[in-house]
């Protein structure tokens, strides 16, 4: 067995569509990124490619690569999904603790997590999805930023 652990931040900008594991949630502001800004994919996406000991989402996408621009953070799973199978490796479970001030998530959080299961290709049972505020502190309690962890588990 393999964990892997993932790690992002993009800041709350007004003019994009907020996006969380596929999911679009209503909300004055987006994520601002190169791709769909989507946290919480891309935090997930670095937790299995950190288990699969290949590297990481940037390895794969640059951001400065024109190809990933506004691009659905789906392609970037795909990637990582493929670099699982090449290394004859499969996702047993994933999860994640999504860090955001506003919007609520607890009214998404099983939506969110059916659809990351999924993107995955896995059964929801293998996904959980966490949402926590920073108790007003600092950059994301202000609502300018939503960050992501995540950890996944690899196996043979
Ligand atoms: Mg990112």
């Amino acid at each position: 067995m393999r964990t892997g652990i993932g790690y992002d931040i993009h800041r709350l900008v007004a003019g994009r569509p907020l996006i969380l594991g596929g999911v679009k949630i209503p909300h004055p502001k987006g994520l601002k990124g190169h791709s769909d800004g989507d946290v919480l994919l891309h935090a997930l996406v670095d937790a299995v490619l950190g288990a699969a000991g290949a590297g990481d989402i940037g390895v794969y996408f640059p951001p400065t690569d024109p190809r990933w621009k506004g691009a659905d953070s789906r392609v970037f799973v795909e990637g990582a999904r493929k670099a699982v199978r090449a290394r004859k490796l499969k996702i047993g479970f994933l999860d994640a603790v999504i860090v955001a001030e506003r919007p609520k998530l607890s009214e998404h959080r099983l939506k969110i997590r059916d659809r990351t299961a999924e993107i995955f290709g896995l059964a929801p049972e293998q996904v959980n999805i966490k949402a926590k505020t920073r108790e007003g502190l600092g950059e994301i309690g202000r609502g300018q930023a939503i960050a992501c962890f995540a950890v996944a588990t690899l196996t043979r």
